[in-house]
């Protein structure tokens, strides 16, 4: 097989992800920790579902904090790892 019928076998189109609910077959989900994000945006930088972003709301510190959108995240946990403060945890989401 030739590396660009492979390419176009496991790349899925760019934008697709809210087409597909990935939170169904998740085993962890992130939880963040809103009073310790700085609001670095690593998070979304990272993942790789595009579901972190930037919460209209401020912590006690006045920072925008981030979050995660849990019907399309499929709980890799690239996002917990990558935090720079380790806001993100991920926990058990066993249905
Ligand atoms: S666990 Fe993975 S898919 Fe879910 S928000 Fe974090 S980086 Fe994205
Ligand atoms: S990577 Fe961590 S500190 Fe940065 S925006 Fe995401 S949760 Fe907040």
């Amino acid at each position: 097989m030739s590396n660009k019928i492979l390419k176009n076998i496991l790349n899925a189109k760019p934008g697709t992800t809210t087409e597909y609910n990935t939170g169904t077959w998740r085993t962890f989900k992130p939880v963040v920790d809103h009073e310790v994000c700085i609001g670095c945006d690593t998070c979304n930088k990272v993942c790789p579902e595009g579901v972190c972003f930037a919460t209209s709301e401020k912590n006690s510190k006045g920072r925008i904090f981030y979050d995660n959108d849990l019907d399309y995240c499929k709980g890799c946990g690239l996002c917990a790892k990558e935090c720079p403060v380790s806001a993100i945890s991920m926990i058990n989401d066993y249905k």
